[in-house]
């Protein structure tokens, strides 16, 4: 039998259908952990049904199955019963009636599984990758083991009911978002007072951050911030810049709107750094050296405020204050990590070596960045390693309830990845993103190069803290649920 995608393919609409996906954010799978090469859902979906239904005999059904085609590609239409029961129809029928099955060895981000799923296909993913194995388990097999929707006594039948106004039940869904509301609860219990609220109710949601060297001019020695740029805030109706000073042979910064310097042009560039004190230079070789040698350092410049009641964010200079708070953490960190260490028997702070220098474009190495816990300061270690011990106290606590302990792992796995996205928007490879006003995340650029100045999260109260990362990961299951009318699919991975 020849298959439709064998004679033709609305190559352009699909492809662009999958361009516009790249801008969907809450509720798409992309959401739940990163994975480099995850293909588009519409291009996925739309060759799958392409390639598994037979090509028509005449023009007229062309036309007709090529534009279903399009309209099936759409995001929209990811849970459209209508277009969806007959895909599904469709695929059976060329089938001869017969479930097909569909393997995916390499499923990585898992989107071509997904979409035989959707297609009704039973469906088999394999990973070698443990991240990948992940995110496969809770993308495909934990929503259709236990993702059952639920209708409601009373309530009108709706088990498409998608996002937002779902009429239905979802006790995965519940039990994931009750675990996570308890995670973030208990982690504010312990660290939140490393993140202390302003006097007139201001929330630090961010903290800037430069790392420093030593001026190589024997006659000088200042301290240099090494900035990439100036700029906090560079929108049409808000241009807020750090502006540098010299007060006592020391750098220093005041916060000034409309700036009338140029707030682009840093104190490094490539690794070059200028002394702002006696205008000499430091080569990129040396600088990478003293980093090496553990002659840089780092300090905390600017504290980014939100007000409850204002929409627009504000900054202040950080204070002697401010780092005796996260000299405290510092400190907290010490026992903690020791106390951790102990009850687990491993480092809880990641100390495996980063991949050798230029692997995937990390190019850290060289700053004397060897270990996956170097890419963190202080606090952000704190934080991580507190969500890490919640998320495992909440397993603790699913089993000694009496949940079954496939269950219990996965509702936990879901919690784990919400640590990994706090861990991706901070660490101190989080660049501040002066037009969005946020942190961006670590692998904005799929690489990891080195950051000069960076953003730390309030990961209790921020805009990027846990609450908004995970809100993420609650929509992209509340997605992927509906398709649980399918039989169950498994995941293969190398752990088992
Ligand atoms: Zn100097």
């Amino acid at each position: 039998m020849k298959r439709f995608i064998e004679q033709s393919f609305p190559v352009k609409e699909v492809s662009e259908e999958s361009a516009r996906e790249k801008n969907i954010r809450h509720g798409h799978i992309s959401t739940l952990h990163i994975w480099w090469a995850r293909r588009p859902l519409a291009s996925s979906r739309a060759t799958a049904y392409a390639a598994l239904i037979p090509a028509p005999d005449d023009t007229e059904e062309w036309d007709m199955r090529r534009q279903f085609i399009i309209n099936l590609s759409k995001w929209e239409n990811s849970l459209n019963p209508v277009l969806i029961e007959k895909a599904r129809r469709d695929v059976l029928e060329a089938n001869g009636g017969e479930p097909l099955k569909v393997l995916d060895p390499f499923a990585g981000g898992g989107a071509i599984p997904l979409e035989a799923l959707r297609l009704g296909c039973e469906t088999y993913a394999g990973e070698y990758n443990p991240v990948a194995a992940l995110i496969l388990k809770c993308t495909l097999e934990y929503p259709q083991k236990y993702g059952a929707v639920i209708k409601e006594e009373g309530k009108e039948e709706g088990k498409w009911k998608d996002e937002r106004g779902s009429m239905s039940k979802n006790p995965l869904l519940d039990d994931v978002k009750e675990r996570g509301n308890w995670v973030l609860a208990e982690t504010k219990k312990e660290i939140g007072r490393f993140y202390p609220e302003e006097d007139d109710g201001s929330i630090p949601v961010g903290y800037i951050w430069a790392r420093t060297i030593p001026c190589q001019n024997p006659s000088c020695g200042a301290e240099i911030p090494l900035m990439r740029q100036f700029w906090l805030a560079k929108k049409e109706n808000k241009k807020v810049a750090l502006k540098p000073f010299v007060s006592n042979g020391k750098v220093e910064f005041e916060i000034v709107k409309n700036p009338d310097f140029e707030p682009a042009k840093g104190t490094v560039k490539g690794a070059i750094a200028t002394c702002l004190v006696c205008g000499s230079t430091v080569d990129a070789n040396t600088t990478r050296k003293l980093f090496r040698e553990g002659k840089a350092s780092q300090r905390m410049i600017a504290v980014v405020l939100h007000h409850p009641k204002r929409k627009s964010k504000t900054y202040r200079i950080a204070t002697d204050d401010d780092l005796a708070v996260f000299k405290e953490a510092e400190k907290y960190l010490k026992d903690k990590r020791a106390k951790l260490m102990e009850e687990w028997g491993i480092d809880p702070v990641p100390d495996e070596p980063l991949p050798p220098k230029e692997t995937l474009g990390f190019r850290v190495q060289r700053y004397g960045i060897l270990k996956w816990g170097d890419l963190f300061n202080s606090r952000q270690k704190l934080a991580l390693i507190t969500f890490t011990e919640k998320v495992r106290l909440a397993y603790k606590k699913m089993i000694e309830e009496g949940y079954d302990e496939d269950y219990a792992k996965a509702v936990v796995s879901y919690l784990g990845l919400g640590v990994s996205r706090v861990a991706d928007r901070n660490s101190s490879l989080s660049v501040w993103n002066n037009i969005a006003e946020k942190q961006e995340h670590t692998f904005g650029r799929q690489a990891l190069p080195m950051v000069w100045d960076y953003a730390e999260t309030n990961v209790i109260r921020g805009v990027q803290g846990w609450e908004k990362q995970f809100s993420y990961i609650l929509s992209a299951l509340q997605n992927l649920s509906p398709l649980t009318q399918i039989s169950p699919v498994e995941v293969e991975d190398n752990e088992r």
